[in-house]
């Protein structure tokens, strides 16, 4: 059986949207279920488009996603260059070839001329003037150094189909499509030459690519067909879309990878979120690794309707991925997230993390979630009057100086076992629990609104700490108390 070989052909134009990412994906866990290759090609031929830095944010995000190529400029397999700049001469070689079998025709048309051709409705349409010239008279224009273009030569009757693995059959009437350029005046090959080329030379076996080229696919295969060469399968991609008008692009917020990963998405996660954009699997469950993605991965789960990107899945998919971390594990990930946040250096991240798990869902929510450990000092104590827990000062007040000899003589601080120690301590007072525990958040955060309890909290602090806050919050509230007492 034929060896599945499939590509990536970005044109380093800028940053790596998640549509191209996408597609990518595809490509590759396509090439990985059926054991075969993987090939990166960059397709560089348009120096107008081209943007310094692109070919590395290419590389970095294959890497950072985990998606590692075959071949590719960096990795040769024999089918190189695998950079279209480099291939110039191929192109020109095989348009030649193109011309002698009849499929293509050298144009010397000015620009005026052209610009004279509207066609039906505006469009302009070459008009195959060129195909008529001799062979002779080709050679002395040419031989005269004049400027030219090869064209293909589409025929003007008939129908060209065939059969997409994503979208079924496609027929497009050939007098739809035009004689389009080839080989540029330039001497550099369009799109729809390089592809061609490149995905026969490379031996591709299915190409995997947005379904903007679904409908010039036909004029790819009259190549394949005059050059003699067998056509590949192809599977063209919806897109993705921000809404259920407009497609999903630069020009409607972040849709490119590197951001994401800067608001604090870990890469498997949008790896994960995005092989479901247009994919489904035969199971239930939507948490899938990469090794998964490439096991299960399959044509028949593609969808030809676009779909929608919606952020809000993949933040609820990016805490899964946090929620099955490990303190350390998530330490790795947050650690920038800590390090400008103002908790910088003055707790075990570790213990942090332990904190943050169950309650961050992209990483850049760390700072404003934490940053309030770094300050504590002097606070309105009316904060810890709860109507609903029917709370007053002079309870909390009476609280906190039964738990501080409590704290003082808990041997092993942890979260589990302060939460035990205290919740025993409730029952024996006969107040609730919250009653205990909300006046001892309070007086160890000064902040109404925290991310976990006062026992996470206070195992994080560590005992002295915790004591020295809680002796503060006492001090307060009594200043409190007498002042109010005075004023009567
Ligand atoms: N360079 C093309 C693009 O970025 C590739 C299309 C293809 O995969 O054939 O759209």
């Amino acid at each position: 059986m034929k060896e599945v070989r499939t590509r990536f052909a970005p044109s380093p134009t800028g940053f790596m949207h998640i549509g191209n990412l996408r597609t990518c994906l595809y490509a590759y866990l396509f090439a990985r279920k059926e054991g075969g290759k993987f090939i990166l090609r960059i397709e560089d031929t348009d120096r107008e488009r081209y943007v310094e830095g692109a070919v590395e944010t290419i590389y970095r995000t294959l890497e950072k996603a985990g998606i590692d190529h075959d071949e590719g400029p960096d990795k040769d397999g024999g089918c190189g260059p695998y950079v279209q700049s480099e291939r110039k001469s191929i192109y020109m070689e095989y348009a030649k070839k193109l011309v002698e079998l009849g499929g293509a025709y050298y144009c010397f048309c000015s620009k005026e001329r052209l610009d004279s051709l509207a066609g039906e409705g505006g469009i302009k349409k070459y008009d195959k003037h060129c195909l008529h010239l001799s062979r002779e008279e080709v050679e002395k224009r040419l031989a005269a150094g004049e400027p030219f273009v090869i064209r293909q030569n589409v025929p003007t009757e008939g129908v060209s189909e065939y059969d997409d693995m994503v979208y079924g059959h496609i027929a497009v009437p050939n007098a739809d499509m035009e004689d389009g350029i080839l080989i540029k005046s330039d001497g550099m090959p369009t799109y729809n030459f390089a592809n061609v080329v490149d995905d026969h030379l490379m031996r591709i076996s299915h190409v995997i690519r947005g379904m903007e080229y679904l409908s010039s696919t036909p004029k790819y295969n009259l190549m394949y067909d005059a050059f003699g060469w067998e056509r590949p399968a192809y599977m063209h991609l919806p897109p993705i879309m921000k809404d259920a008008q407009r497609k999903l692009s630069k020009r409607y917020g972040d849709a490119n990878f590197e951001d994401f990963l800067e608001k604090g998405y870990l890469p498997e996660a949008i790896v994960n979120y995005i092989a479901l954009l247009g994919w489904s699997p035969k199971g239930n469950e939507e948490k899938l690794s990469m090794q998964q993605l490439k096991e299960q991965f399959d044509v028949d789960g593609l969808s030809k309707s676009p779909s929608i990107f919606d952020e809000a899945k993949m933040r609820w998919l990016n805490g899964e991925y946090l929620k099955a971390m490990t303190p350390p594990q998530f330490t790795a990930a947050a650690l920038p997230w800590y390090e400008k946040s103002d908790v910088k250096g003055m707790f075990d991240y570790d213990k942090l993390s332990k904190l943050l798990i169950p309650r961050v869902e992209i990483l850049s929510e760390i700072p404003e979630k934490i940053n309030f450990l770094a300050h504590f000092g002097e606070y309105d104590p009316a904060m810890f009057e709860h109507k609903k827990m029917k709370i007053t000062k002079p309870l909390a007040r009476e609280i906190l100086a039964k738990v501080l000899p409590v704290l003082k003589e808990q041997t092993e601080w942890t979260d589990e076992a302060l939460k035990e120690k205290l919740s025993s301590c409730a029952a024996e007072w006969q107040v609730k629990s919250g009653q205990v525990f909300l006046p001892l958040r309070l007086a160890v955060t000064a902040a109404a609104v925290t991310p976990g309890g006062a026992t996470e909290i206070a195992e994080l602090l560590g005992r002295e700490e915790t004591i020295r806050r809680v002796e503060f919050s006492l001090g307060l509230l009594d200043n409190d108390l007498k002042s109010v007492g005075s004023a009567e």
